[in-house]
């Protein structure tokens, strides 16, 4: 469960995000809202990757005043995920893997392996980076993202560029992956939510303006009014 409380985030006086309360449950959550809404800023407060101005949130009960903790709850997939081009997939997953503290070789690489064939990267982990198409690329993201058993991922915007059957075959791994934890993903994409998200939450101009159950929204304006935010 993620709740959060008045939280606020400023950047120079500018509210980025303004008082922002909620609950969700586990399954996957979309976060909606034009741009410049808050969604990103909303999404690197969640992964402890900067700091509230004022309020607080946890995630399974750990707050993020404790971000160690909260860290080894979570994956995170930024809106613009760079990897080492000239490293192989699985060599990309290694360098991360030791870099999230899974030190022991083999439990590493047998996760790995769990992981790459989770994302449909096996016959693909032992080419170059670079060779590796847009899709392919968010898939080794995700991956990544993977690596320690998180109970949650965080992904921003992850299908933004990718083709339709790409766009399938990645939300198909966030619903796997969603089954009795918790998927806070951010996106422009109809079909993301519509497919995926059991809840959603409308942010704009950094502040909540729905929030809830999908079922319980689809009826609001129409089932349009949080459509209306992705134009
Ligand atoms: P997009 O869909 O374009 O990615 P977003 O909903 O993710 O937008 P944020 O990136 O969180 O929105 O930005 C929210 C507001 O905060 C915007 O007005 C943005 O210009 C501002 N902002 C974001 N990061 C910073 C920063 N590091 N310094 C100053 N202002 C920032």
């Amino acid at each position: 469960m993620i709740t959060t409380q008045n939280l606020t985030k400023s950047y120079k006086g500018h509210l980025a995000l303004d008082d922002v309360t909620l609950t969700f449950n586990e399954g996957m959550v979309g976060l909606l809202g034009p741009n410049g809404a808050g969604k990103t800023t909303f999404l690197r407060v969640m992964a402890t990757l900067q700091k509230p101005t004022s309020g607080s949130a946890s995630i399974f009960g750990v707050p993020l005043s404790q971000p160690e903790e909260v860290r080894r709850q979570i994956g995170y997939l930024p809106q613009h995920f760079s990897v080492y081009p000239q490293l192989t997939g699985r060599e990309f997953l290694d360098y991360v893997g030791v870099l999230k503290g899974i030190h022991a070789a083999k439990a590493r690489q047998e996760e790995i392996e769990r992981i790459l064939d989770q994302v449909n990267l096996t016959d693909k982990a032992d080419k170059k980076v670079r060779t590796y198409s847009g899709g392919m690329r968010q898939r080794l993201g995700i991956a990544q993202a993977l690596l320690g058993s998180p109970k949650m991922l965080i992904v921003d915007e992850p299908t933004a560029g990718l083709d339709p059957e790409e766009r399938v075959r990645f939300r198909n791994i966030l619903t796997r992956f969603s089954v009795g934890r918790i998927v806070l993903l951010s996106t422009h994409i109809v079909a993301d939510i519509e497919s995926n998200c059991r809840q959603i939450a409308v942010l704009s101009r950094g502040q909540l303006v729905l929030s809830g159950n999908l079922s319980d929204l689809a009826d609001v304006g129409d089932g349009k009014v949080w459509q209306a935010v992705l134009n």
